[in-house]
């Protein structure tokens, strides 16, 4: 195997167990390894750890094992797929619905790997060098474990281009029709674009946040800010939401949407879908004078990383200043980001000083985060990417 050699004293991260390395810590690598081909780290002359080579990324490898003796090779990823599905089969989600995240990446020790299986069709991303050099073996032993014959591939984000890969999406293993593939959460049916959806075409990490405000709705008049294909809105209807008003930018989502409270035995009456830019219409509620019981506020990644953490920073204060002015005293906010570059901490000062412009008072009833088949290894805190508040206002 070919050897990555660290410079001296640049080992700490990962006896800490992160497995990234950056171009920086490394001193030298010998022989050629080709991108996504696993390297020897070593430290010292010590080897220390398996890793991927990805030399056209500031993450110049990541590592397979923390044990330098561990061979990376087809059963590698067979024993590493078990484990992962074997977390998932005890968690009580399992009983409340069929689509979950098997594989999330690193924190399952498969750098760049995610997976998500929607009933019998798995969605898999590959978005390192190493998970696209060993895709095949990969995929073979998804189709093993699982038993699902149909695996969609959506390596297609782009993040893949900053590894030097080009984008791929398409059947990787068998083929169905993958437009409307029908999911269970909580006794709610959904259909999920695994083709053209965003990610992987549902956003299964907030499945148990969707659950809790579902027991808050009853009664209440919701407004569900970016609403994708009505997640939070029919979770909200089915709660007993006297008025659902559920917005989102994208047509397509707003389509699945209304198709989603169809499949439902939900009154239609209830929901308004509207196809607009949250931030204008935001205003446009406040000018007409709508007020709300419950809003929630679910938008997407304006910060990847902390470089744009400050102008997320304005997007998220707008925002959530403008939801809590259309609360009604006593309403509530749920208000999540899942950006990465925002901590929970900034995140809830973002939103503090929304609360003080807004010259409310507001308090913190919950916190929210990732459901539990997205789990987060100790050492790879970046996994813990969701983060929500349940406020009331005053
Ligand atoms: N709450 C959803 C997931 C939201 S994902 C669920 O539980 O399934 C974020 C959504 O925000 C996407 O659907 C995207 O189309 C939408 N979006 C992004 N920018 C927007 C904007 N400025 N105004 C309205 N919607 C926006």
């Amino acid at each position: 195997m070919k050897s990555l050699h660290l410079k001296a004293g640049r080992d700490k991260s990962l006896k800490r167990r992160h497995p990234w390395i950056f171009s920086g810590a490394v001193d030298k690598v010998d022989g050629e390894p080709a991108i996504g081909e696993t390297v020897l780290v070593k430290s010292a002359g010590q080897p220390i750890a398996v890793a991927a080579w990805s030399p056209k990324s500031q993450i110049c490898a990541r590592v397979w094992s923390f044990d330098a003796g561990t061979r990376i090779e087809k059963s590698f990823f067979e024993a590493t797929l078990k484990k992962a599905i074997q977390l998932r089969s005890v968690l009580p989600a399992v009983h409340h619905t069929n689509a979950l995240r098997l594989v999330h990446g690193e924190s399952d020790g498969l750098p760049g790997v995610i997976v998500d299986r929607y009933a019998d069709v798995l969605v898999a991303q590959f978005l390192s060098a190493g998970a696209e050099y060993w895709r095949d073996a990969i995929l073979d032993a998804l189709v093993a474990e699982t038993g699902c014959e149909a695996i969609y591939e959506r390596s297609d984000a782009e993040v893949r281009a900053l590894e030097g890969l080009q984008p791929r999406a398409g059947f990787a293993r068998g083929n169905r029709e993958a437009k409307r593939c029908p999911i269970l959460e909580h006794g709610l049916h959904f259909r999920v674009d695994v083709e053209a959806g965003q990610k992987t075409g549902f956003f299964l990490d907030q499945r148990e946040n969707r659950q809790r405000l579902r027991s808050l709705a009853a009664g209440r008049e919701v407004l569900d800010a970016f609403c994708y294909t009505g997640g939070f809105a029919v979770a909200a209807l089915a709660g007993g939401a006297q008025q659902v008003t559920a917005v989102d930018s994208s047509a397509a989502a707003i389509e699945i949407a209304k198709e989603n409270l169809k499949a439902n035995a939900l009154d239609a009456a209830r929901i308004a879908f509207e196809q607009a830019d949250v931030f204008a219409y935001q205003r446009l509620l406040r000018d007409r004078g709508r007020s709300f019981d419950l809003v929630i506020l679910d938008p997407p990644k304006f910060a990847p990383t902390a470089a744009q953490a400050k102008n997320a920073a304005r997007a998220y204060k707008d925002i959530n200043l403008m939801a809590l002015k259309l609360l009604k005293p006593d309403g509530l906010l749920a208000t999540f980001s899942c950006s990465g570059g925002v901590s929970a901490e900034l995140f809830q000062s973002i939103v503090a000083g929304a609360a003080a412009d807004a010259g409310v008072d507001a308090k913190i009833l919950e916190r929210f985060g990732a459901a539990a088949d997205h789990p987060v290894a100790l050492g790879f805190p970046e996994g813990e990417y969701l983060k929500g508040l349940l406020l009331l206002r005053r």
